[in-house]
């Protein structure tokens, strides 16, 4: 594919015209410049951005709230009791699991220590978390205080697997080695499936087989591979999973998170977990007398009756994937980003280095270059001339064509900008 990719606009004209997925770029609300010009918006991986189908669904609950009142619960034309019931099908299809795995609720943070209080329980031989050196920030908060709150020092029950010097990525062998030195006493891996500040996305099948063979439970952090990468929970075997539905599935700013429970821990009444009303039996929940009866499967974990408002948006988006299809989105993505890889490659390789694997299958849409002794200015520049993307100290720009909106002339012209300012 790569060798016949040409550097120009003609060329990338002609590859927006061969997308089948070009009209749904049209679905969405790209922001604007001051002058009136659309935004090179390369920044999916941060805050996907507004399907236009949104605004109507969220209007609809509010006629229905405002006609309605509490009747909405039932009578609503989209009933708000079971709300989060119409999410689940459509989600299930992105992360790869069967619909009973799935639930939406909560934040992603919120949901990881939900996960980790069922599936983290340290015994005084097996009580270690491994987590990627370079976990996203409120990742590693989480793990250190599930740690401190079973009065473990993160300094004796927290692991990091580390990347590599020399290529800033993290290897499964490493991996290995930690588990062949401390094994016996690691009771969880906790791992992002595609890491955001490298673009990395890890063999999640290896990573379980490798955890469960040794005794350990397994879970994944998606936020920065929902909506990008197909994670196929279900056969890869993962224990549980959490992500948010803000980045590349475009729900909205501070949107609502997904959970993932693997339908072999469905019906373990015996697992310890936080609970709440929204959890319990459905046919018995409104009696408000019985013992608490977890509902089989992910659901089983929801504590609140959900915000219906912040659902509405993720069911327009959902309903945005449904009809790209999930494997149409991937396609995409893999071209779109070799494409970008391309471009980049064309320009000094001494100026930049791409730190993202150069196997699509070991990452998705988002590329992390190191620019060669670049500061903030570069950045700054770029964004006045109306790229929107992601800077991170000392020297990394992450890009992140999104399928769904993204097109070859987005990717062309940022690359275009980028040589003109080195
Ligand atoms: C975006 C992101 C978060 C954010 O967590 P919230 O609880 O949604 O604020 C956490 N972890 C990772 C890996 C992320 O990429």
């Amino acid at each position: 594919m790569i060798d016949t990719f040409q550097n120009t606009l003609a060329y990338a004209k002609k590859l927006d015209e061969q997308d089948e997925l070009r009209k749904f770029r049209s679905e969405f609300h790209i922001p604007k410049q001051k002058n009136g010009e659309e935004h090179i918006y390369l920044c999916g991986n941060s805050l996907g951005l507004q399907p236009k189908r949104t605004q109507k669904y969220i209007q609809q609950e509010l006629n229905d709230w405002a006609n309605l009142g509490v009747e909405g619960h039932t009578d609503a034309q989209h009933p708000w009791m079971p709300y989060h019931e119409f999410l689940s099908e459509s989600m299930a299809k992105i992360v790869g699991a069967k619909p009973k795995e799935v639930v939406v609720m909560n934040t992603l943070t919120t949901n990881l220590h939900l996960m980790m209080v069922s599936f983290y329980q340290p015994t005084s031989k097996r009580y270690k978390i491994v987590i990627e050196a370079d976990a996203f920030p409120s990742d590693k908060y989480a793990v250190e205080s599930q740690l401190k709150f079973h009065n473990i020092d993160p300094k004796d029950g927290l692991i990091l697997w580390k990347p590599r010097q020399e290529d800033k990525l993290c290897h499964v062998e490493d991996l290995e080695q930690i588990i062949h030195e401390q094994g016996d006493e690691i009771a969880l891996l906790m791992i992002g499936n595609t890491n955001y500040y490298s673009g990395q996305f890890y063999n999640m099948h290896k990573i379980t087989q490798l955890g469960h063979k040794h005794g350990m439970l397994v879970g994944f952090d998606l936020a920065h591979g929902v909506g990008n990468i197909q994670p196929n929970l279900h056969e890869v075997g993962a224990d549980f999973a959490v992500w948010c539905t803000y980045k590349y599935l475009n729900s909205g700013p501070g949107s609502l998170g997904g959970c993932f429970v693997h339908e072999r821990h469905a019906n373990n009444k015996n697992l310890k977990r936080f609970v709440g009303w929204w959890g319990h039996n459905k046919a018995t929940r409104f009696n408000m007398r019985h013992e608490f009866d977890p509902i089989s499967g992910a659901e089983g974990w929801q504590l609140s009756n959900p915000p219906i408002l912040s659902m509405a948006a993720i069911r327009a988006s959902l309903a945005v994937f449904d009809e790209a299809g999930f494997k149409n989105i991937r396609t995409k993505s893999k071209k779109i980003t070799s494409y970008l890889e391309f471009l980049v490659d064309e320009i000094n390789h001494e100026k930049i280095n791409i730190i993202t694997p150069r196997n699509p299958n070991e990452r998705g849409c988002q590329l992390s270059m190191q620019v060669k002794d670049a500061d903030k200015n570069l950045f700054d520049v770029l964004t006045e001339k109306g790229v929107v993307a992601d800077w991170r100290e000392p020297d990394v720009i992450r890009i992140a064509p999104a399928p769904l909106y993204n097109s070859y002339q987005d990717v062309f012209n940022f690359v275009e900008l980028l040589k003109s300012l080195l």
